[in-house]
């Protein structure tokens, strides 16, 4: 398909925008559309060699690495509500307790506005601080000490530069997308909605030959009984995700004494039981922390002696999500070989809740266990309901001897999960019921090994997705930064061999490196 750059079809531009199109019955019902199909139904149109839905960390790192393979502004737009690319990963950080002066969960060379990963964050830190603990850090890990990471904030300034380094804001078309639909004759439709008040029209359809999808998480989800809670007794005050603004919470806890339920043991339940016991030492608030487990981790675990991870006192330690080889290592090579079952039971293996093994953490743990106002309970909740005094209780079969407890508390904190079903995402749903997308053995997006999305194709056009949604695919460290990084080579490389771009070779791409460093565009 040949798609003129920068040009709009001809029913769009100013005089056809004041129009205000919108869709159509016919075009909702159909899952292949024609130019004829969209002009008649009078919606603006606009067509670009390459859209990335989403504009997010995973939209930017895959813009920031086709502007290295040479692809200039005008053949990219991003389409986004977002006013800057971390504003949705900052506001999920900020919901779930992570401060900018805190330091996050990747390492020192996985760096979102930097694919090189030279000069690392450690030695950014080195530069910024004139101290020389950072990079005796990552010398000496993990062996002498725990993985150096880098505070959340150094993330944020490192993609401010870089955006402004790439001309972000001239690619950026603001809306919500509303769904993708291929096309016949090859590529996409993407429709917009623009902002209220911005456009004069409802509805702007995108003409692009390649998509890409990087629309995060479709969603928050909440345990079943605690949704159950929320829907039965309106009551979103008390219970709360931690993926969610709930500051009312600590607030409330500082104020007067409370006790508050956390459920969860991964990172976030980590983040937020440090919050809580921070406002206990910090501002003497009085809190009892009742930590429930669904599973119980008493010690180091695994299925041979070559996988083992560390646990005690409940948690399952380890240093980033997965083991570090699932970036590049045996692990990374053994999921793209692995399909069906097969790959779901590796996830399975490999995967898992866990959180990092830090100092700090298991201190303020220790001294809670000791001073009795961190208390442990194991089993299945069967209930939540109100108790009395306005609190919240949880119904508890203890593992084990089966025995029941109530437990009554001033607040309960759903640390457990952010991932929503697919369908919960409009653009998702759309793409599975009229898009040919399936989903992969877990249960989400089924991309093959370039993140094409399987059963979407539309050739010579290809829509690709990463992030969260497609876990369970070929790569397990797909939602993150160092795994968004890898998924955006792939895809460059095979939009370089559909002719987009230039191929990354090693010229390119140290005369690229050598111009990010002297803050040159690329
Ligand atoms: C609390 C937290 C901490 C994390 N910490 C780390 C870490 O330390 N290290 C690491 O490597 N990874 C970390 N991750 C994982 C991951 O790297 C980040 O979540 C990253 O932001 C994922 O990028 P993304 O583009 O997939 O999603 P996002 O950055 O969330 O971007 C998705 C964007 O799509 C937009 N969008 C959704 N639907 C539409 C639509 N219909 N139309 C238009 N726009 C839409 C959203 O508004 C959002 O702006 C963390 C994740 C979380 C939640």
């Amino acid at each position: 398909m040949s798609i003129p750059v920068g040009q709009s079809a001809g029913h769009a531009g100013p005089a056809a925008a004041t129009i205000g199109g919108d869709l159509t019955p016919e075009l909702i019902d159909t899952d292949w559309w024609t130019d004829q199909m969209v002009a008649a139904a009078g919606i603006p149109m606009q067509d670009v060699p390459l859209v990335t839905v989403g504009g997010g960390i995973g939209s930017f790192i895959l813009v920031d690495l086709l502007r290295i393979a040479g692809l200039e502004p005008s053949k990219i737009r991003v389409l986004t509500g977002a006013d800057y690319p971390w504003q949705q990963y900052e506001y999920l950080t900020r919901c779930s307790q992570i401060p900018i002066t805190e330091r996050i969960r990747s390492d020192s060379t996985a760096i979102p506005d930097n694919f090189w990963g030279f000069p690392s964050l450690a030695m950014r830190e080195f530069w910024k601080d004139k101290k020389l603990t950072p990079v005796w850090n990552v010398a000496t890990e993990p062996i002498l000490s725990d993985y150096w990471t880098p505070r959340l904030g150094a993330i944020f300034d490192g993609l401010r530069r870089e955006a402004a380094r790439i001309s972000w804001d001239d690619m950026v078309l603001k809306g919500q997308v509303r769904m993708v639909r291929r096309r016949a004759g090859g590529g996409y439709f993407v429709v917009l909605t623009p902002p209220t008040g911005v456009a004069a029209t409802r509805r702007v359809v995108i003409r692009a030959q390649f998509v890409h999808l990087g629309i995060g998480y479709p969603g928050v989800k909440f345990l079943d009984d605690l949704q159950q809670y929320r829907t039965t007794y309106e009551d979103t005050f008390r219970v709360v995700n931690a993926y969610e603004p709930h500051e009312h919470v600590y607030d409330e806890l500082k104020a007067r004494p409370g006790t508050v339920v956390v459920r969860g043991s991964g990172i976030v339940a980590s983040r937020v039981l440090q919050r809580l016991i921070d406002d206990r030492d910090r501002h003497g608030a009085q809190t009892t922390i009742l930590h429930i487990f669904r599973t119980y981790v008493k010690g180091s675990h695994g299925d041979s002696v070559f996988s083992r991870r560390k646990g005690a006192n409940g948690w399952a330690h380890q240093g980033f999500n997965y083991p570090k080889s699932a970036w590049g290592g045996q692990h990374w090579d053994q999921c793209r070989k692995l399909e069906g079952e097969a790959r779901a039971a590796f996830y399975k293996r490999i995967g898992g809740t866990n959180t990092p093994r830090r100092k700090s953490w298991l201190e303020q743990l220790a001294r809670g266990r000791k001073e009795g106002w961190y208390q442990q309970f194991v089993g299945t909740v069967q209930q939540v309901f109100p108790g009395q005094d306005g609190t919240v209780v949880t119904r508890l079969t203890a593992t084990g001897n089966g025995t029941v407890a109530d437990v009554p508390a001033s607040f309960i904190i759903d640390c457990t999960g952010l991932e929503a079903d697919l369908r919960e995402h409009r653009v998702m749903a759309d793409l599975l019921d009229h898009g040919g997308a399936g989903r992969n053995p877990i249960g989400r997006l089924d991309v093959d090994r370039e993140f094409g999305v399987r059963g979407a194709e539309s050739a010579p056009g290809k829509l690709y997705a990463t992030g969260s949604m497609t876990l369970g695919g070929y790569f397990c460290g797909v939602d993150t930064f160092l795994g968004l990084q890898l998924a955006a080579l792939d895809i460059v490389d095979d939009l370089a061999g559909q002719g987009l771009c230039r191929r990354i070779g090693p010229v390119r791409s140290i005369s690229q490196w050598w111009r990010r460093m002297r803050w040159r565009a690329p």
